[in-house]
């Protein structure tokens, strides 16, 4: 177990992303990408934080197993949207009595089709505020290199993720296409005094249902180029995740390259695309 702040400390972070299996089948397809993920022994994976009960249980879960069951860091998510106050800080309590040391807060977004309140904490810096209260926790929170949907203006969600990573550890930023997007927040971020670590959220586009409205849910945008390489091998399936591994090992380089300190792969709870990018790269194991 370790801090991730110790971890950034020591070089270039690898990072996976995982979410909380709801079915028998789903948990089986994600235990076969941790132990496939595991020999590359990443820097910490995170286990992401949904808007049902029984889903916000699992994240719990799964976080404390693999602090038990693997050599790997975990980071449990943890979103502001329908809970108080005092039920977010017992959620941490039971975190930090459980051995767990990485918190990434995070504001979450409020489910069109549920009844969930809106939450007692408008803003995930008010989290970033109550986790530090809690205990001697690392904390993460999320940016934004295209711009947050709900916000007004680029410069207003620029000021708000610097007050917000002012008072955190690291970012994990959402997953953008074009490498400038990622150094224009980069850039703006330090206009505004603030250079904690900035990691870099890769998602390798290996199918094209569902990619470009989710591009879309999250304000990021899915260029034309891509689009274009993608659809002239629309109809095979393999060679589809074989552009998106390509394009994504590309992106990956430039971040590197422009000195990006980490790499987060949201991994969908699949192994392939992460250790093809991996062998592409050139690595071997994270730590
Ligand atoms: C790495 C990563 C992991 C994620 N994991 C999860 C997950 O596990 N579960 C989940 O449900 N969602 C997750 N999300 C999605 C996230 O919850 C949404 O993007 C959400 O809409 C915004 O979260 P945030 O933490 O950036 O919110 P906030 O920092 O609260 O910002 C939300 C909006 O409010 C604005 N804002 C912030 N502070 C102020 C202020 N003081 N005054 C006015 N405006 C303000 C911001 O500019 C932004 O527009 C993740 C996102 C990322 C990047």
């Amino acid at each position: 177990m370790a801090k991730i702040t110790d971890i950034l400390r020591r070089g270039v972070s690898y990072s996976f992303e995982f979410f909380p299996p709801r079915t028998p089948e789903a948990e089986a397809t994600l235990e076969r990408a941790l132990r496939e993920l595991e020999p590359l022994q990443p820097s910490y994976v995170s286990v992401t934080y949904g808007a049902g009960g029984s889903t916000r249980e699992r994240t719990h879960d799964l976080v404390v197993q693999i602090l038990h069951d693997t050599s790997i860091t975990p980071m449990a998510h943890l979103t502001c949207v329908g809970h108080t106050r005092g039920e977010l800080h017992e959620i941490v309590v039971r975190y930090r009595d459980a051995g767990i040391e990485n918190v990434l807060a995070l504001g979450g977004d409020p489910p069109k089709d549920s009844d969930l309140p809106p939450g007692e904490l408008p803003y995930a810096v008010e989290l970033v505020r109550l986790i530090r209260e809690v205990g001697d926790f690392a904390v993460g929170v999320a940016a934004h290199p295209e711009p947050h949907p709900r916000s007004p203006s680029k410069e207003a969600d620029r000021f708000h993720t610097a007050q917000k990573l002012a008072e955190a550890d690291f970012a994990i930023t959402q997953f953008f296409f074009e490498a400038e997007h990622y150094f224009d927040l980069v850039e703006g971020l330090r206009n505004h005094g603030v250079d904690k670590p900035v990691i870099a959220g890769i998602m390798p586009v290996t199918s094209l249902s569902g990619i470009k409205r989710m591009a879309q849910l999250q304000g990021s945008e899915f260029p034309a180029w891509l689009a274009d390489r993608l659809y002239a091998v629309g109809d095979d399936p393999e060679a589809v995740r074989a552009v998106g591994v390509e394009e994504a090992t590309k992106l990956c380089r430039a971040l590197l390259d422009g000195g990006a300190p980490g790499l987060h792969f949201y991994t969908l709870n699949r192994s392939t695309a992460t250790l093809e990018i991996y062998a592409s790269l050139g690595l071997t194991s994270a730590r």
